[in-house]
């Protein structure tokens, strides 16, 4: 079945489930690496133009904030799940979903991967995924 990112702009589709996804951010060339990959200026030292490259991320990093949601104002968001700020082994901290509702209290620091999830399906039928994190065991 074809698998489709329902945010192309932010992680690339990984050509098998094995492998990890990539996040698609920047590295300037001051090295600084930032994510999600934009060309307006690095956030510090302000180059812009060439010196900022797209660098693919690994999905790789450790926890420094999660919070369980319980209610919502969005009715297409179903609540309880639990948000994560994860800071990647590049860097960046990328804020998104963990894979699992949980009531359970994650250490600060634990280390964390991305994987890819079903969500949804387009309408051509193509299984739609969306980055989370998962805690690594
Ligand atoms: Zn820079």
């Amino acid at each position: 079945m074809p698998v489709q990112a329902l945010k192309p702009s932010l992680y690339a589709v990984p050509p098998d489930a094995r492998t990890p996804p990539r996040l698609l951010g920047g590295r300037c060339r001051c090295g600084h690496v930032f994510f999600p990959m934009q060309t307006y200026g690095c956030e510090k030292c302000g180059a812009t133009g060439d010196a900022l490259q797209p660098a693919a991320l690994p999905a790789t990093g450790t926890l420094v904030a999660s919070s369980r949601v319980l209610m919502h104002a969005r009715k297409d968001r179903e609540p309880p799940y639990v948000v994560v700020s994860v800071r990647l082994d590049d860097g960046p901290v990328v804020r998104t979903l963990l894979d699992e509702d949980t009531a359970e209290v994650i250490a600060i620091g634990a280390p964390m991967r991305g994987r890819l999830m079903e969500v949804g399906r387009s309408e051509a039928g193509a299984a739609l995924v969306d980055l989370r994190f998962t805690r690594v065991s």
